[in-house]
């Protein structure tokens, strides 16, 4: 929908009147009513909009839309201040990202026996983000995404791309560990994930893999079988949140099978190693001797 600078100044003037009572987070609820057929156009030409086929485009379950339900290209996108803002070196930007997040309590997992927040690791630099779900006992036990069983099956995968952890970027959709490792709640996810959003747009990575469903359609915003959602690239923006670098707007993002998975069913670590091999070839990385073990 296109504002008038009339009401986008209000709206600045009102944001920055909520800013100094100390808010910051804004989230839009969704629409429910049926878009005209030139509103539609319009988010279609939104150049942060998701490239989706539409026939992939099916309606979510409540909980599986998740933090996709946040604004794409909304007033709110440009006006909400971030500390990291003006900021274009990553590290620093990502420093900011975490102080603001500071000893969070904005969702209840924060009451709900999490030991600590589980940020993101790796380098701030990395042209290869990996996104996972959800912290689990050992991520919340070492404050670093996976580094169990699943963690070490991942960082054997990242291996056999080519590459060592460290120069890879890894980081969940929340970032606290819910009770019994259950799935995220559609709040959770729209609370937390505008952090990711900015650590995201402050790392600027040319892939991002998405590993596992709940991953997958949280950032696709896409509620579809893995075997339907594997094997093809998503042009992917953060929501709500723009670069400082003029010259990056999107990720390419793939979708695979969560490491736990594959723990769980190895047959299917062939198929992840074909996911996985198209990464490497739009990367530019050399084939290694063998696959995934
Ligand atoms: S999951 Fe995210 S939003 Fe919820 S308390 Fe933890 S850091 Fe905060």
């Amino acid at each position: 929908m296109a504002l008038s600078p009339e009401l986008r100044r209000a709206l600045a003037s009102r944001l920055a009147y909520y800013r100094e009572l100390g808010i910051y987070d804004f989230y839009r609820r969704p629409i429910t009513s049926s878009l005209s057929a030139g509103s539609a156009a319009a988010d279609l030409s939104n150049p942060n909009e998701v490239a989706i086929q539409p026939e992939q485009r099916e309606e979510m379950s409540p909980r599986k839309s998740a933090a996709v339900q946040a604004d794409r290209g909304s007033v709110f996108e440009v006006l909400t201040p971030r500390s990291e803002s003006g900021v274009s070196d990553p590290i620093r930007a990502l420093k900011l990202i975490r102080e603001d997040l500071g000893d969070c309590t904005r969702c209840r997992l924060a009451k709900q026996g999490r030991k600590q927040i589980v940020f993101g690791v790796g380098d701030p630099k990395a042209e290869l983000m990996f996104i996972g779900e959800a912290p689990g006992a050992d991520e919340d036990q070492q404050g670093e995404p996976f580094v169990g069983r699943a963690g070490q099956l991942l960082t054997n995968m990242i291996k056999a791309m080519g590459l060592e952890r460290e120069q890879v970027y890894i980081a969940n959709i929340i970032k606290c560990r819910p009770p019994n490792n259950r799935t995220p709640e559609r709040d959770e996810c729209e609370t937390c994930s505008p952090f990711l959003m900015r650590q995201i747009a402050a790392i600027k990575p040319k892939v991002i893999v998405a590993l596992g469903a709940v991953a997958a359609r949280t950032l696709l915003a896409i509620n579809d079988s893995m075997s339907n959602l594997r094997g093809r690239w998503y042009e992917f923006a953060p929501t709500g949140v723009r670069s400082e670098d003029p010259s990056w707007n999107s990720a390419k993002l793939a979708v695979t099978y969560h490491p736990a998975f594959l723990l769980r069913d190895p047959r299917q670590k062939k198929e992840a190693w074909k996911d996985l091999q198209m990464v490497m070839k739009e990367l530019g990385l050399k084939p290694p001797a063998k696959a995934v073990e």
